[in-house]
């Protein structure tokens, strides 16, 4: 793999900065490839939007493609908008009995997940659980759950069943029952419908607002792909949703649904369904959700390694650069440009004391994001041999690069006078040997 990495490397294409035409032609592929993973149409349109504002402009790694530059850049999107929050992520089950409502249309997996969440509790937390079946309308649906019950562990069990009860009836007596038996977590598992309708939905709205649960589970079949954000949406309407659950993740799916709900409810997705068995339950991972909807781990994998990589060899070479007295005005082109990415005053030259100063100068001539883009639009007016020997910039020159830029003389000349002061900073801090200390990578 290093060896491939290395062969990239060496691929070195020198450009600027992310064109229009880059991101757009990469966006197409991710386009197709939200739609393939079976994210929903409004989503993917959303998504790939914000993705073409945060990427045009972003600095060209020069090791990888633009395209898989890009590619990179979705997937964080996506890593951030599938819920990355860890804390957000986990159940609430703290204060006993703390309830869980399991909701969802049926054979979306209430009752198996049920199962596989009080399994887990047990095992991992010590819980003491109690199960609790509101399907009264399918005997086999209790029976289910009961034999779950058993297989989940020696604290989980399951609510007597009584038949004729209504399901309010069952919730009242389950959380009774939760509190005589000392129980730390109670789960209703509701009945489903093959599809949304006004009874179920009113059905699970009145036993939520007994039953007062610190959890109300979303639970759908990730294979429904686009259906999966209509059953959300009307879900979420009616019912204090907490979290959703995908299941079946275990198929051929890409999980598009994921985003899809995520991206309708803004609630967090707190765990992935992964087999019909107890233990086919994961804690869900956004990363490994990404990579999954993308279809591109390795081009991720191999984006990250690069702009490492690149970052490392930038440092480097400035910090040898400084080293010798030198800083010319690519360097501070660089300089710009790092300052842009990091939202401000700051890059390599940001972690130097001694350059506070020049930071300073910079700082009182009002620096914002336009400026700092204008001044290196200016730098970049120039020929290489100028960036590299500033002394050559003449009158005529100058006049010639505010033309190319579009600013006047004296913007051009506000630069150069910039870099002046920084270049003669970087002398003296050479001279008095402080580099050493002052960057830990100059050793
Ligand atoms: P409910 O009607 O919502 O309670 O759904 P069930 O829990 O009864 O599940 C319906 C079917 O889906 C059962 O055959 C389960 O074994 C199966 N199932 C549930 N979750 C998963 C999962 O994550 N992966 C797979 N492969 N099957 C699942
Ligand atoms: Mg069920």
């Amino acid at each position: 793999l290093s060896e491939r990495l290395g062969s990239i490397f060496d691929g070195l294409t020198g450009r600027g900065a992310l064109s229009d035409k880059d991101v757009s032609e990469a966006l197409r592929e991710i386009r197709v490839a939200l739609l393939e993973a079976d994210v929903a149409l409004p989503v993917v349109k959303d998504f790939v939007e914000k993705v073409r504002e945060r990427a045009v402009g972003e600095e060209v790694i020069r090791s990888v493609k633009p395209g898989q530059q890009v590619i990179k850049i979705v997937y964080d999107a996506l890593v951030d908008m599938l819920g990355s929050d860890e804390e957000e992520n986990h159940l609430r089950v703290d204060t006993p009995p703390a309830v869980v409502m399991m909701a969802g249309l049926q054979g979306s997996g209430k009752t198996t997940t049920t199962g596989k969440i009080a399994k887990r509790l047990a095992d991992r937390g010590k819980k003491k659980v109690l199960l609790a079946s509101l399907d009264v309308r399918r005997p086999a649906a209790m029976e289910q759950l009961a034999i779950l019950a058993k297989q989940a562990g020696e604290t989980v069990s399951s609510l007597p069943i009584i038949p004729g009860q209504l399901p309010a009836d069952i919730a009242r007596r389950a959380l009774q029952a939760a509190k005589i038996g000392g129980y730390d977590v109670l789960f209703l598992d509701t009945a489903g419908r093959t599809s949304i309708d006004e009874q179920m939905m009113s059905e699970a709205a009145e036993i939520a607002a007994i039953a007062n649960p610190s959890e109300v589970l979303l639970v759908a079949d990730a294979l429904t792909g686009q259906d999966a954000v209509e059953t959300a949406r009307r879900f979420h309407e009616r019912l204090p949703l907490t979290g959703l659950v995908l299941t079946r993740m275990d198929g051929d799916g890409r999980g598009g649904a994921a985003l899809s709900m995520r991206a309708v409810t803004g609630l967090p997705i707190k765990f992935l369904g992964v087999g019909e068995k107890l233990d086919g339950l994961d804690a869900f991972d956004a990363k490994r959700v990404a990579g999954r909807i993308l279809g591109q781990g390795d081009i991720i994998s191999l984006v990250e390694k690069a702009a490492e990589h690149y970052d490392a060899e930038k440092a480097e070479r400035m910090a040898a650069k400084l080293k010798k007295g030198e800083f010319d005005l690519e360097d501070l082109a660089e300089q710009l440009r790092q300052m842009q990415r990091m939202g401000g005053l700051g890059g390599i030259m940001g972690m130097m004391p001694g350059v506070r100063k020049a930071k300073e100068a910079m700082a009182s001539s009002n620096i914002d994001d336009r400026v700092l883009k204008r001044q290196e639009a200016i730098i970049s007016s120039m020929t290489r041999q100028e960036r590299r020997k500033p002394a050559l910039l003449n009158a005529s020159r100058r006049k010639r690069i505010a033309a190319g830029a579009g600013v006047d003389v004296a913007d051009v000349n506000k630069v150069l006078k910039m870099h002046q002061q920084m270049a003669t900073m970087m002398k003296k801090m050479r001279t008095k040997g402080g580099m050493k200390n002052l960057m830990g990578m100059a050793q």
